[in-house]
């Protein structure tokens, strides 16, 4: 009788290993791959081996219909190679002798993978999202801050100065009345008790408002000021900061047009 020679399907073999697959299962990009393997991979990250985009979820779906179908194809072969390893060590792709150990070693070893696979994404996380978020508050950091002292400050002179100006004139007007009042009631010779309006008094607001209230609210203007020179002298540092980060980073591109940098394949 004569060997009709079986093509291996191809949907029984494992991208990965390249060989009948024992275990196989599907995951999440719609490929089958044999599970110790799919394992180790998804150990280290959560793309597809096959696509290289990323997964939602590294979880698996087990395929017991296709696990048979490929065990009855290998039982056919076991005269073949193929088929030998199928029903060789999982952990070795051999016919070992110590299957416990293979597993430990294996296990090691996943665990091992998983410790790398989560120190690389944290080394990504740091170098992707932490450190160019950090570098960019740092750059924008002194414009934005002179940028909220100078607006802030100069609302306040400007408020310090128009509140000056309006109790400086209610002051005056209302002195003004109290003179006129108390001016009166000198001439009516009506006696000049505490409650009733004094001249006195009238020419001593008067002087208040004119005087000592214009002076108080142009101090704080000042210091408002004085805020704002601040904000200014930090938003144009950080304005040269940015322009001198910027002629660097110009020059640096055209020395590299110029002159590539050497690359690691010369060596
Ligand atoms: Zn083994």
């Amino acid at each position: 009788m004569e060997m009709i020679a079986m093509e291996t399907p191809s949907e029984f073999l494992c991208p990965i290993t390249h060989g009948l697959m024992r275990e196989p299962v599907r995951a999440r990009d719609g490929h089958t791959y044999e599970k110790l393997a799919i394992e180790r991979w998804f150990a280290q990250r959560a793309t597809s081996p096959l696509t290289g985009s990323s997964l939602e979820s590294t979880s698996v779906e087990a395929l017991p219909e296709l696990q048979m179908a490929i065990r009855t194809f290998a039982e056919s072969r076991r005269d073949t190679d193929d088929g030998q390893l199928y029903f060789a060590c999982p952990f070795c792709n051999a016919d070992c002798a110590n299957r416990a150990a293979c597993k430990a070693k294996y296990e090691k070893q996943l665990r091992s993978d998983a410790a790398f696979g989560a120190a690389a994404r944290r080394r990504r996380w740091i170098e992707g999202t932490l450190l160019p978020s950090a570098e960019r508050v740092l750059r924008t950091g002194p414009v934005s801050a002179g940028a909220l002292m100078v607006g802030a400050f100069s609302v306040g002179a400007v408020g310090a100065i128009v509140g000056g100006v309006a109790s400086s004139v209610a002051e005056v007007v209302s002195g003004g009345i109290e003179l006129a009042h108390g001016l009166a009631d000198s001439l009516t010779g009506a006696s000049d008790d505490e409650d009733r309006p004094s001249w006195a008094r009238g020419c001593f607001k008067i002087a208040s408002g004119a005087v000592l209230v214009p002076v108080a609210s142009a101090s704080i203007a000042a210091m408002f000021a004085l805020g704002a020179a601040a904000g200014s002298v930090a938003l144009a540092t950080g304005i040269l900061k940015e322009l001198a980060n910027a002629a660097i980073h110009t020059v640096r591109l055209t020395s590299n047009a110029i002159m590539p940098p050497p690359t690691t394949d010369e060596a």
